[in-house]
């Protein structure tokens, strides 16, 4: 097939043999254009490179053989076949077809050299039911369904629908390479030369129509490098950029800062410390700060928002945290209330919901510049909310939230600094990805005294035994969570499960105790009255759906009970695990589950009660449910990667990544072969280069 003048950016609708049935079922799995067809990845390979003689078949083993077509018949009866006989000097072997023969029948004749592929059985005779086969014209006919390492692509509903299979894919693919002039190079000579890249055209090449293993091994490399290195320079630029702006200089923590440290009923960790130190460094440069601080749960990432709050009110500035759920932001806000003490400051609570007039007065105080720290939920980035001079927004449990969400609240300024935290502790290959741009830190320790949360889990037969012991908890004095799960598709369904567990509980299993339900349909102050109360200790055991899975810092609670534990992901539970732990106490956590368990649920909940570190956990994470799942299916900023896998090409990450930072830094125009695709691969790519 040859196709007259293409390029790489050539809608696949263009190409001979593709009709509109056939372009929209390949936009459908991502590919619109010929680069894109050419970067389908294959889901595997197949070793069809060893040829066997006929008369060393192995019966009930795959086999390639290269023989002469001595004899095509179609047989009818009851079951009609194509039946064609092959000899290749050292004996025979009957190809049989029962579907599809006809096509075939005209594409086989007498005479004809063929390669062929498949199983080998035995009816009597040697045989090869529906083999791959190719037809070998003349000695340099190149071979690209047999005989070789054979390219097996992802195969879809869509594409069987209309017959692109395999053969066909393969096909149009090797017509295009062949009709393609030359594959440009789009990475710069040095880096490929420093890391022994193929080349593109190579790559390429050999991705799908690979000559050896190694091969298909360094194409792949190269074109997963590739993709790396266009998103981390995209991460690269937009640092840039943002250095260029100009940025609020606060100076050295001074009396606020100060005597708020000192009035703290701990010292802080050195973790904590270190830090600290590092976002002074980022708020004295003079470019407003991006850092994203990552903390296992209960590492105290809350006390460094709150100094850093202090902070920029001591320079003059009014301060912004923004949680993700009401519970969250109403518990930050009581935080700070308790932990400012005597210390007179004008702060405020921004939920939604509230009464108009308050709500008025609220964005009044704001807008004058009257009240310097606010908390508060996404309310905080809703239309109308105005900010005298907002120089720092920090945002909590930040994977809860979207890009666009990440910089509206920094739009609520002119370039203040930001600052976002995140308890789900990201494997450090997403981290560099989703989060290229900002600069890392991490809390790597957790408060002294912490005791290990006990994990374990128990199923319904065990429950009684699971209440004995949280009966002996509560009466040493302990409080409990127990969550039930509510997932969205059945919402209803499980409020309700939520509701009678927690009537059943309060009146049959433990009437000696309060018992409570908190559920995120509840009205706001309905739910700040019930966890006020919770963490007064006057409820004993809060019976919860997800609500509380962020954030929640009851110290004496030190047991949590999971229903349908294996109904949750992997960092959700480690989440949920976090809110027992942050006290003195012993703390244990319970994983309910209910059979039959897949044998993903039984790897998440094995993992859950074998590791408490949170890093590990994410790693398991990633591996079972892949990046997109992991992150959620917020919008996340993960961009879609054709070819690098996050969870297995972490240092390759790492050198695209130097190497991309290396370019941007030159601030030289980028080569136009890079610029194109740069512009095109990434949506963001155009408007930073329009913009740069
Ligand atoms: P997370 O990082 O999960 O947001 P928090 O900020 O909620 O954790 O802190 C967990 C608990 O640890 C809180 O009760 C907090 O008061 C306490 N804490 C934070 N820092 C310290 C410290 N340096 N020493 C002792 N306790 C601390
Ligand atoms: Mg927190």
């Amino acid at each position: 097939m040859n196709h007259a003048e293409i390029e790489l950016t050539t809608p696949v609708q263009f190409l001979k043999g593709v009709g509109p049935k056939r372009a929209e079922a390949l936009r459908a799995v991502g590919v619109e254009t010929v680069e894109d067809l050419l970067l389908y990845l294959p889901r595997r390979y197949v070793d069809r490179s060893h040829l066997t003689p006929i008369n060393r078949l192995q019966v009930n083993s795959p086999a390639t053989i290269l023989a002469k077509v001595v004899g095509v018949g179609e047989e009818r009866g009851r079951r009609p076949r194509l039946v064609v006989v092959l000899e290749d000097g050292t004996g025979f072997i009957e190809c049989v077809w029962f579907q599809g023969y006809k096509y075939i029948k005209g594409l086989l004749q007498k005479g004809q050299r063929v390669m062929v592929s498949g199983q080998v059985r035995f009816f009597g005779r040697l045989q090869m039911p529906h083999p791959e086969f190719e037809v070998l014209e003349g000695e340099e006919e190149e071979l690209i369904h047999t005989g070789r390492i054979i390219p097996i692509y992802p195969s879809t509903a869509g594409l069987k629908a209309i017959r692109l299979n395999n053969r066909s894919l393969r096909s149009l693919i090797k017509g295009v390479l062949d009709s393609l002039p030359q594959i440009e190079e789009i990475l710069p000579e040095e880096v490929i030369q420093k890391h022994s890249l193929l080349s593109r055209q190579e790559a390429i090449g050999n991705l799908h129509f690979p000559t050896s293993w190694e091969l298909v091994k360094r194409a792949k490399e190269r074109l997963a490098f590739e993709e790396f290195f266009l998103w981390e320079l995209v991460m690269a630029m937009r640092q840039r950029e943002r250095i260029k702006e100009d940025g609020l200089q606060f100076k050295r923590p001074g009396s606020l800062v100060g005597s708020f440290i000192e009035g703290l009923p701990f010292s802080l960790t050195s973790a904590q410390r270190r830090v600290l130190r590092e976002i002074y460094r980022d708020v004295s440069s003079g470019s407003p700060m991006h850092r994203l601080l990552q903390g296992d749960v209960g590492s105290g990432k809350t006390i460094v928002a709150l100094i850093c709050l202090l902070w920029a009110v001591e320079n003059g500035y009014q301060a912004a945290l923004m949680a993700p759920t009401e519970i969250l932001a109403e518990q930050h806000y009581h935080t700070l209330g308790r932990l400012l003490g005597p210390i007179d400051l004008e702060t405020t609570l921004l939920v939604s919901g509230l009464p108009k007039s308050q709500r008025e007065k609220t964005l009044r105080a704001i807008g004058e510049g009257i009240i310097k720290v606010v908390i508060g939920t996404h309310a905080l980035i809703e239309e109308g909310v105005e900010f005298a001079n907002l120089g720092l927004a920090v945002i909590d449990e930040q994977h809860k939230f979207g890009v666009v969400q990440r910089a509206s609240l920094r739009g609520k300024g002119s370039s203040p600094h930001l600052l976002v935290m995140t308890a789900t502790p990201i494997p450090r290959s997403l981290a560099l990805t989703v989060y290229g741009d900002l600069d890392i830190s991490l809390l790597d320790e957790l408060p002294p005294g912490r005791r290990e949360v006990k994990t374990g889990w128990r199923s319904e037969k065990d429950r009684g035994k699971v209440y004995s012991f949280l009966r002996q908890k509560i009466k040493e004095g302990r409080q409990a969570y127990v969550i039930c799960p509510l997932v969205e598709e059945s919402e209803k369904l499980d409020l309700k499960a939520a509701t009678q567990m927690a009537e059943h509980l309060g009146k049959e299993v433990f009437p000696e105790f309060k018992v409570e339900l908190l559920h995120g349909r509840m009205k706001g102050e309905v739910k700040e009255e019930i966890m006020g109360r919770f963490r007064r200790g006057e409820i004993d055991i809060l019976v919860s759906t997800t609500v509380v899975e962020v954030g929640a810092d009851v110290p004496n609670a030190a047991i949590i009970l999971v229903e349908h534990a294996e109904r949750f992901g992997l960092s959700q539970l480690h989440q949920m695990r976090g809110r027992v732990g942050r006290g003195e106490h012993q703390s244990y956590c319970i994983l309910l589950v209910s059979y039959p368990l897949t044998s993903e649920a039984k790897e998440r909940i094995e993992t859950i009660c074998r590791t408490n570190d949170g890093f590990r956990i994410a790693e398991a994470d990633l591996r079972l449910r892949g990046p997109g799942e992991f992150m959620g299916t917020k919008q996340h900023g993960l961009p879609q990667f054709k070819v690098a896998d996050l969870a297995s090409n972490g240092p390759l990450l790492r050198m695209a990544r130097q190497e991309a930072f290396a370019l941007a830094s030159k601030d030289q125009p980028l080569a136009d072969s890079l610029r194109r695709v740069f512009a095109s691969r990434f949506q963001e790519g155009g408007k930073l280069l329009g913009a740069g």
